[in-house]
Formats: C-alpha cells, sequence, structure tokens
C-alpha cells in the first residue's frame, strides 16, 4: 500500500519556511504503517529553492532522522511504467487540507493539524492492523 502523506499541517506545524513542532502522533503512527507494510511518499509543495533555501530537503532530513523512509518524494518510483501524470499514485493522501481529514488545533500550533489518533485508526482499518 502506498501512502501520501503531506508535511506542513500534518507531520509539523505550520511554520514555513521552517520546521514547526512535531504534530502529536504523526511520526509513531507513520512507524506503525511501515512496520504492517506500507510505503510511505512524501507529497508536499516544499522544494528547495533560491528564495526559501533547501526547505524540502529540511523536510525529507526530518522525516529520515526520525525513522521514517521514504519510498518517494512527491513521485511514486513504482508509476512509470504506466503514467507520466505528475501526481504521486497512491492508495491513501493524509493531508491537513483534505475535506473530511479529523483535525486538531493544539495549544501554541499556529494552525490546526491533522488528527493523528483519529486518522490512524482510518488507517489501519484499510491495512487490516
Ligand atoms: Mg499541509
Amino acid at each position: 500500500m502506498y501512502i501520501c502523506v503531506d508535511f506542513d499541517g500534518t507531520i509539523v506545524d505550520h511554520c514555513f519556511p521552517d520546521i514547526g513542532a512535531p504534530v502529536p502522533g504523526a511520526i509513531d503512527w507513520l512507524k506503525r504503517f511501515q512496520k504492517a507494510g506500507a510505503v510511505i511518499i512524501l507529497f508536499t509543495m516544499r522544494s528547495d529553492s533560491r528564495k526559501y533555501g533547501n526547505v524540502l530537503s529540511a523536510a525529507v532530513d526530518y522525516l529520515e532522522k526520525n525513522g521514517i523512509k521514504l519510498f518517494g518524494v512527491n513521485e511514486n518510483p513504482d508509476q512509470a511504467e504506466w503514467t507520466s501524470s505528475p501526481k504521486p499514485y497512491g492508495d491513501l493522501y493524509i493531508d491537513d487540507a483534505a475535506i473530511g481529514c479529523p483535525l486538531i488545533h493544539p495549544e501554541g500550533f499556529y494552525r490546526p493539524c491533522v488528527d493523528w489518533e483519529a486518522v490512524g485508526k482510518m488507517v489501519n482499518a484499510k491495512l487490516g492492523i
């Protein structure tokens, strides 16, 4: 199973171009999904640029340092043989901007973020774990 996951507001608080505080449960749930055999694709608007610096690389480093092994970054390497679409194929997309995504607003956070307790259970039901 391919899980595409956003970064700002989903894994960390919205502090772009900086990296915000960790969203409660995000890393733990992503690790659980990996353990259950899912692969994680980072699907983010971040890009390394002259204007903001290496903000995509910083997000990738953050995830790797926290034990998340990325299968792809803004791409699903498995889809090249059947589509040239720039949208990475995913079985699931987790994004704070997705309609219907459960959100929480922890104290001190700039904006609401993904409610991983709720999302984790929804994904578990799909993964069968
Ligand atoms: Mg977001």
